[in-house]
């Protein structure tokens, strides 16, 4: 994902990352007061104005599935950040001692999308963000540490900025194996230590940004002393900080399911049992199952948003595999590219690689496996022997050696191009509603029309240049825009002004993409062939505004002597 053409798309709050110079303390000119605690500047989030299903639909256009994750998670992150802000805004009178951090426990198998959902999220929003894995805690046994080498990691993620970072997002993985059930194997005493010496990091705690007796960060410091003639923030502290926790939690399912029966719940078993159906218990997680799980209960305490993600099923690898702006299938796409040739998927082939990674269970991880698995001969054999495409059918995918020979001996015939063709007017058929889908309501509120044939052309972008779908869409309006440049500086240049039509903007754009000109040099041409008649007409008639037919960019001479001849009718 290529974030900086999506920044035209992003909030301002992310738009912010890119003015901000790194190291620069910030005022807060408009709102004065500073909360208690480090020094903390509003600037970094007085602009942030993304709403939850803004967020959402955002995370729908990548992520499959996990409808109650994204819900969950994009609300409660979204208001993490607006509340931060409204408290912010108010400065150091107003009383935010009730601050309670939306910190989240995020339960589920792996490979189904937890990281990747947070990650995108931290990407919208333009906030660092940095991973870690609780195992390595218990193993080390020097948590406090551990965890402010994570918060030190974050101000690098955000180019050493600190008042970016402290509205970062930290999250641990594994979490689970930090549980002191008597189930697990290990010193409890250890785990439920490494709890407590999260608690205050999950809260709030200053953390030192120079490692002690770190001879490498002492010389940072001393340079930015040097360039700047100020002393470097040497503290963070981790209140706006928003952790983000994880694990699949196995045992965990039977803990609910016993606790259910306990309650009376119990139907929910005999249903399942009856129709053979399986029942997620963790879906009725409460916090008290934590607590039994063996988190104590000032940690489950401060993570109050508890979610789960669900196991991928083969329709889900599926949609994953068709979703244009799949990383898996771009990414191969993109090996084979390397080598000058289209890679294409035959529907049936997409089933069969899904089937064969839900067999793996290990989500959508096990894609890529079976994907390279049946790829890894073409990859080697198709650079010798210039192949242009390769159609990915399922017999290739279920016997790749074998489909090597066949396609070897016959990748020249027209049967083959004929299924490449068809292929590729599936992809971008595909596509296409993609965009008229996922796309509609970001282009409707920049006020951007996106008509049937400038989808065709964002298509054609997005095929030929390699770019995904958000650059391909950016790549079209920054030429739009550049047309409605142009008519500015025509205005400018000759007193007239001339408006292309709506179809006349759509025929100079599919030109321009065609023929890969610039839109200056395009225009250019056009207008200086229609200037003569614009001026005539504007001797005889007065008229100084004129609307550009598509007419004119298709045929300007036949367009030309209509003007003229226009021109000589007497005004009415
Ligand atoms: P985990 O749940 O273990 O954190 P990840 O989020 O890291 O798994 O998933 C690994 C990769 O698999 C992601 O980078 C993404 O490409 C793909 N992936 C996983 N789940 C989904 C999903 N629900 N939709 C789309 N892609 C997914």
């Amino acid at each position: 994902m290529a974030m900086d053409k999506e920044e035209k798309f992003l909030p301002s709050f992310a738009r912010f990352k890119k003015q901000h110079h790194p190291g620069e303390e910030m005022t807060a000119p408009r709102f004065g007061g500073q909360p208690r605690g480090s020094k903390v500047s509003n600037q970094a989030l007085i602009n942030f104005d993304l709403k939850p299903e803004e967020l959402e639909a955002y995370l729908d256009e990548y992520l499959i599935g996990q409808p109650e994750a994204k819900a969950v998670l994009a609300t409660k992150i979204c208001t993490h950040f607006h509340r931060v802000r409204y408290m912010l805004e108010r400065g150091s009178r107003f009383n935010d001692t009730g601050f309670v951090k939306n910190n989240i426990i995020m339960i589920g198998p792996t490979g189904v999308g937890k990281t990747y959902m947070v990650k995108l999220i931290a990407n919208r929003l333009g906030v660092p963000f940095v991973k870690g894995d609780a195992t390595k805690f218990s193993e080390t046994g020097y948590v406090g540490g551990d965890v402010e080498d994570l918060i030190r990691d974050l101000v690098q993620e955000a180019d050493g900025d600190v008042e970016r970072a402290q509205f970062g997002i930290v999250y641990l993985d594994e979490i689970d194996k930090i549980a002191s059930s008597g189930n697990l194997i290990g010193p409890d005493v250890s785990r439920t230590g490494v709890q407590r010496a999260l608690l205050k990091p999950l809260e709030e705690t200053e953390v030192d940004l120079r490692v002690p007796h770190d001879p490498v960060s002492q010389l940072e410091a001393i340079e930015y002393y040097r360039r700047t003639g100020q002393r470097k923030r040497r503290t963070i502290n981790t209140r706006y900080i928003l952790f983000v926790v994880s694990g699949a939690f196995g045992g965990l399912e039977e803990i609910i399911r016993k606790r259910l029966h306990k309650q009376g719940l119990g139907f929910m078993a005999e249903v399942a049992s009856k129709h053979d159906t399986e029942v997620n218990y963790l879906r009725f997680v409460k916090s008290e199952d934590l607590i039994e799980y063996g988190f104590e209960s000032e940690f489950v305490g401060r993570l109050p948003v508890i979610t789960v993600f669900d196991p991928l099923t083969v329709e889900d690898l599926y949609l994953i595999l068709t979703n244009p702006n799949s990383t898996v299938i771009v990414n191969k796409k993109r090996d084979f590219r390397a080598y000058g040739i289209d890679l294409v998927f035959e529907e049936a082939a997409l089933r069969r690689l899904a089937e064969l990674a839900a067999q793996e269970q290990t989500g959508a991880r096990a894609l890529v496996r079976v994907i390279e698995r049946a790829l890894i001969p073409f990859e080697k054999r198709l650079p010798s022997l210039g192949a242009k495409f390769l159609v990915v059918s399922k017999e290739l995918v279920e016997d790749p050696e074998g489909m090597l020979g066949t396609f070897e001996a016959s990748f020249r015939s027209p049967e083959w191009e004929a299924r490449y063709l068809k292929v590729l007017e599936e992809e971008n058929r595909r596509i296409t509603e993609f965009i008229s889908q996922k796309k509609a309501h970001l282009l409707k509120k920049q006020g951007l029309k996106l008509t049937p044939e400038r989808l065709e052309l964002a298509v054609k972008l997005h095929r030929r240049d390699d770019l995904d779908i958000h650059q391909a869409l950016e790549e079209l309006f920054i030429l739009m825009r550049q047309v409605k440049n142009y008519e500015r500086s025509f205005e400018r240049r000759t007193g007239f002004k001339v408006v292309f039509s709506e179809e006349a903007v759509d025929r100079i754009l599919k030109h321009i993409i065609e023929m890969d000109q610039g839109v200056y040099a395009y225009c250019d041409r056009i207008v200086n062939l229609l200037e003569y008649g614009l001026r005539l007409l504007n001797e005889r008639t007065g008229k100084s505004r004129f609307v550009i037919p598509p007419e004119a960019i298709e045929h300007p001479e036949q367009y030309l002597n209509r003007l003229v001849q226009e021109s000589y009718r007497p005004p009415r």
